[in-house]
Parts: structure tokens; sequence; C-alpha cells
């Protein structure tokens, strides 16, 4: 799905506030500065973020003690490689995730103090899973939270998502309620983040006005603070304007009213627009710029793992689906196209796709989608083909209905975590790495336990935030 651009922007006004209450000034919006030129390479997107803030002539702060933060079920800990590639010194004391091999994840590639299974039991204060006989409360006001709260409910792709009821009797909408309100409650952070679909500021359904968002406001009005609440910039950032996939995400960011005045709020909004702005005038990144080399270690050992599992994923849902489901689609799209139906283009190429079977349901969906490419032209040769399928990523795990390929104006569907993409420039399915590249993440930083297989890593990619945009706000 591709949205309208529109990175900062909260209906009326691009930001919206807490009720009011009269804070003490002396707070300030972090500034993120231009590093430490003889640190290893930084990452792109980081190298363009404090290149734009050294346009707007923003210093980097030297910091007295590292950023102390809490992650609260962030998927890949995105926040931790944001810091670390914005040489941001952190300590994070504490971390939560239910997905096993993500918690595996998480340890491997860092060294989290606690490490519990749920927000709710991190807000608690109960055992973690490395301490599961103790007490393990996570400090009170820590600099920054970082919430990454289950999405599904407010996701607008979601089918049923409009119909009356359907929002509030999904479980995750208890989660993204009452753990935030726990978590910031109990930890009252200086700072906090809570990432949300953009769904989440639209109606709870076709017949009621007010938004999951309104609500969770009004939730958060009737919380007891220590220290007088919040300030809530709400910002609409998109991944688009760095690389070309779609990824748009609200960022509620939450101000403690003792630190921050409603003044340096307003400022940090503004540098945040600003810094949009001047990464909307860059032509946004190709993803076949990062792509790994074939014989870069990483994409050895998972293109070979990924024969079987891939192949096992697409059998599991062509079961799930029927047969008929995907033919009748099929045949839609060629009525759609107005192509013959032993008009078959990908095969004309004679070429397997390195890393998928290729069963019926996904040779016809390459088929298509190669005629697409092609405006539907039988007279097109070989390598006229080729040229025109050469920057077209495919999602064979979605239903052909769903036309999910990279679409003429090049901004490619935002990636889920159910997403198998095959790029057909290149004969071969996008490894998990690559998916994680997608997000931000630099390379030579990340480490994958062993034994998960490509599945596992495909939905950690797909779940995880968008480190261009959570990076814009740290
Ligand atoms: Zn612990």
């Amino acid at each position: 799905m591709d949205l309208p651009s529109s990175p900062v922007s909260g209906g009326s006004s691009p930001w919206e506030l807490a009720d009011s209450l009269s804070g003490s000034d002396g707070g300030s919006v972090r500034e993120t500065g231009a590093g430490d030129p003889a640190v290893a390479p930084k990452v792109w997107w980081a190298q363009k973020l404090m290149m734009h803030t050294a346009t707007l002539g923003l210093m980097t702060p030297t910091l007295q003690n590292p950023v102390t933060c809490v992650s609260a079920c962030t998927g890949s800990f995105a926040e931790g490689f944001v810091f670390e590639e914005l040489d941001i010194p952190y300590t994070c004391l504490g971390m939560s995730e239910k997905c096993k091999p993500f918690q595996r994840f998480l340890q491997k590639n860092f060294t989290p103090k606690h490490l519990h299974e749920s927000i709710s039991e991190q807000a608690e204060g109960s055992g973690c899973l490395l301490h599961p006989n103790e007490k393990c409360e996570m400090p009170r006001e820590p600099d920054f939270l970082c919430m990454g709260t289950p999405s599904n409910p407010y996701s607008r792709t979601r089918p049923k998502r409009f119909l009356c009821g359907s929002v509030k009797e999904h479980v995750s909408y208890q989660t993204t309620f009452e753990d935030a309100y726990s978590m910031l409650t109990k930890l009252e952070p200086r700072t906090a983040v809570m990432e949300q679909v953009d769904g989440f500021d639209l109606p709870f359904s076709m017949t009621e006005q007010e938004s999951p968002k309104q609500r969770f406001l009004e939730g958060l009005a009737d919380c007891q603070w220590t220290y007088g609440g919040y300030w809530i910039a709400t910002l609409r950032l998109s991944a688009k304007i760095w690389l070309k996939i779609n990824r748009e995400r609200l960022y509620m960011v939450f101000f403690r009213k003792d630190t921050f005045t409603k003044d340096d709020v307003k400022s940090f909004v503004r540098l945040v627009t600003e810094i949009t702005n001047l990464q909307k005038q860059e032509a946004p990144k190709s993803l076949e710029s990062l792509m790994l080399s074939e014989d870069h270690e990483i994409f050895k050992t998972q293109m070979r793992s990924d024969e079987v599992k891939a192949l096992a994923a697409d059998q599991l849902q062509g079961r799930a689906e029927g047969e008929q489901k995907w033919q009748q689609q099929i045949a839609t799209w060629r009525q759609d196209l107005k192509v013959p139906l032993g008009f078959r283009p990908f095969d004309k190429l004679r070429r397997p796709i390195q890393g998928i079977s290729l069963n019926a349901r996904i040779s016809a969906i390459l088929n298509m989608v190669t005629a697409e490419k092609i405006g539907g032209d039988k007279r097109k040769s070989k390598d006229e083909i080729l040229s025109a399928v050469s920057c077209t990523v495919v999602d064979v795990s979605q239903n052909p209905m769903r036309r999910n390929y990279t679409p003429s104006h090049g901004t490619n569907h935002t990636m889920c975590t159910s997403s198998v993409l095959v790029h057909l420039g290149k004969f071969r399915t996008v490894v998990p790495a690559e998916m994680m590249l997608w997000q931000g993440h630099n390379i030579s930083r990340l480490t994958y336990p062993d034994s998960e297989s490509n599945r596992t890593w495909r939905s950690l990619a797909g779940e995880g935030m968008a480190l261009p945009s959570i990076g814009t706000v740290i």
C-alpha cells in the first residue's frame, strides 16, 4: 500500500500536546551531531542524518553520562542499533520480547541487563528470563523509554479493521493501552517513544468517530503522575524518503513536563520537520544498492538454508488458501491486463530463482508481474524483458490479488512479517539480512544466532522499526 507523502502531520496541526501544565525551564531537545569521523564507517542513513543536522547548525552534545534507556518489545532493539550508529553512548537497563528466537537475537547482539517476556512483567518488575527467581525492577526515571507496541489491530491493511468492535476485541488493543500506561507511570522516563502503524489515528470502526490514539490520550490523562505528565508530539514519518520502500509509521514522542517546556517540544517538531525536508531533497536509495554480493558470508549462509524453508512456507500458504483462490485471482489479473492464458513472459527467460522452488502459484505470480512490466506486449525480446524487470521485487507470500511487486513509481510495498521477496532482476530471493539492511541496519553490527530458519529472521525484519525513522526521532 502506498500512501501520500506527509512525513510530519497530525491532522490539523503537525503536533499535538496533552493538556497544558506549566513546566520548568531547563530541558532541551536532544541533538544529534556530526560524530567522530575516526570511528568505523557508518551506515548510509546515519551519514545522511548527521549531514542534515550539521547543515542545520547543530552541534554534537557532549554527554556527561550514557543515556539510560529501557526497551519494551521493539523487536530487534532498533533503538540500540540507532544509538550505536549515531555514536550516542547509552546503557540499556532492560528489554522485553515475547518471541523466543528474537530473544536469542537480542542476547547475541547485546548484553541485556534484564530480559522480560512481556511488557507487563517488565513493568511489574518480576523475575526476568535471566534471573527467574529474583525481582527485576526497571530503575525509575530512565532518560529514554522505547515502546514498539503490537500494531496488528490498527493496521489499515487488515481486512476486518473497520468492522464494529473489531479493533477493541483484538487482544493487542489491551496491550497497547494498558502496557504503555503501566510502563509510563511506573518508570516515568524523561522521554519516551511509542511506534504505531498509521491506522492508529483512524476511527475504531465505521460507526465511531474516535480513533485509538484519541482513546489512548484520554486514558493517559487519567493516569497519576509524580512529575505532571507529558507533552506529546505525534509525528508521521515515512521510510520512503530514505530508500525506495514504504514504511509509514506514527511516532508518539513523550516529553516529561518537569524537564521540558512546550517550546522545547515545538523546537523538536520543527527540527524533525527540517531534517525530513532536507532528506526529501535527495533521491531515496535504491534497494539494489543495499543487497549483498553473492560471496558475502551471510549471503552464503542464508541462501543455503533458504531453499527448503521458503518452499515449506509456500506450501503451507498454498494449503491454507486453497488451490482455486490464487488461480481465480491470477485469471482476474490476466483479464485486467488483457493477456491470453498462455502468455508467460517470465518462463520465456528460462531462469530458475535461487532460493525458492517455482511451484505453479509462484510461477504464475512471477509471470504476471513480468507481463505487467512489459505492458502485456508479446513482441518483447528476452533482453527487453530482462531490462524491464531489472529492479523489480515481488512478495510471493502475498495473494496475487495484492499485486505486491515494485510499482512503476519505484517505491516498494512495506515489508511484513510473512514477506518472502524475490528480486526478479537478480533471479534470487532476498535473504533476511538484506531485509534488515532495508530496515536500516548495519550489516557489520548484526550477528545471527545459529539454527534458526530464514522464516524467523524474515519476520524479525518485517516487524522491525525503520532505523532512519527512529533515528530521526532520537
Ligand atoms: Zn532480570
